[in-house]
């Protein structure tokens, strides 16, 4: 869309709120083709208007890409009538982007989340013929070995009888239950079938006590990012995805 509300294209550039435009606006600070504006509403073609703040041309990004580490206790929706959202986590200067998350996470697992009002990378990433590698870091109770490995990469079959793709098992611990330790393990997996670490491990009569994914096709979980925190998509990361 290159048409707009001159207040949301503002906002989308990095200016605020649209309250923080409009007094933006009411100083006299923003010009459209050179004219001073009252009216924050007024429409603007992105492309084809020229508009500056104090005198400074605006550069107008129509789309926005977040990494979130996401904390356990928060849902991967845009709304949730119980729970708090990955949104909510978001600063407002995030708010007038309608941001989505590209895919979902269980409440309780951790980890890379993309964020997003690109409509197209999204059906990229999760395009089921596109097979988009994702990899979880996971604790799993129960002694996980070869075994698994190799069921794991034929494929196992789920409570609702689908066939996984092959997934690559990498033991990294491999916890003793009587002496109540937990496995760690990373799991690649090429689908995102709907709690499918989870039960995946159910299918080899294990579970899942701690997931955490850490990447998402050539996208890799920051090790910066705490739980909870965020940041934009360097340019490379984005090309990365197309
Ligand atoms: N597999 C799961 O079981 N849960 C997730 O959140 C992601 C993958």
């Amino acid at each position: 869309k290159t048409t707009l509300r001159l207040d949301k294209l503002l906002a989308h550039s990095g200016f605020g709120t649209r309250s923080i435009i409009k007094l933006l606006v009411k100083r006299g600070a923003v010009t459209v083709n050179g004219k001073k504006i009252k009216d924050s509403g007024m429409q603007v073609n992105a492309e084809l208007d020229l508009i500056e703040v104090d005198g400074e041309a605006v550069r107008y990004r129509e789309f926005m890409y977040l990494m979130l580490n996401k904390p356990q206790g928060v849902v991967s929706a845009t709304e949730d009538r119980r729970d708090r959202t990955v949104l909510d986590l978001l600063d407002e200067t995030y708010s007038h982007f309608e941001l989505f998350p590209v895919g979902r996470l269980d409440k309780d697992t951790e980890g890379l989340l993309l964020l997003t009002n690109d409509g197209k990378l999204a059906h990229n990433l999760l395009s089921p013929r596109k097979h988009v590698p994702k990899t979880y870091f996971a604790e799993v109770e129960g002694m996980v070995g070869e075994d698994d490995m190799l069921s794991f990469r034929q494929g196992v079959t789920l409570d609702d009888g689908y066939e996984t793709m092959p997934a690559e098992l990498r033991i990294l611990r491999s916890g003793d239950p009587l002496l109540g330790q937990v496995s760690e393990i990373q799991l690649t997996i090429m689908e995102g079938k709907f709690h499918q670490v989870k039960r995946m491990f159910q299918a080899v009569g294990k579970r899942v006590v701690f997931l955490k994914r850490i990447s998402m096709g050539p996208l890799l979980l920051d090790a910066e990012l705490s739980t909870g925190a965020y940041r934009e998509l360097s340019e490379d990361e984005v090309g990365m995805l197309f």
